[in-house]
């Protein structure tokens, strides 16, 4: 399956958010928000890279599961 920007700015591919969290796109998994789909999200951070789904809502400020205590990643 192809990956996909979604239709607003912080749900295309590319995307990088304030926390260096970088959006790769969606393949149509559903989320686990009301109407959302889960983007594959990267952590920037050379000493991290690791890689977890999230929420369209969520991208804007999503934090590294890993390195930036932020929420758990969910099926992407
Ligand atoms: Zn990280």
């Amino acid at each position: 399956m192809e990956w996909k920007s979604g239709s607003t700015n912080t749900t295309r591919i590319g995307y990088i958010n304030k926390n260096n969290q970088l959006n790769n796109g969606t393949r149509g998994i559903k989320g686990t928000d009301h109407r959302q789909v889960a983007y594959k999200m990267k952590c920037l951070s050379p000493s991290c890279l690791y890689e977890y789904g999230a929420n369209g809502t969520d991208v804007f400020q999503r934090k590294c599961p890993k390195c930036q205590n932020g929420n758990q990643g969910i099926d992407y």
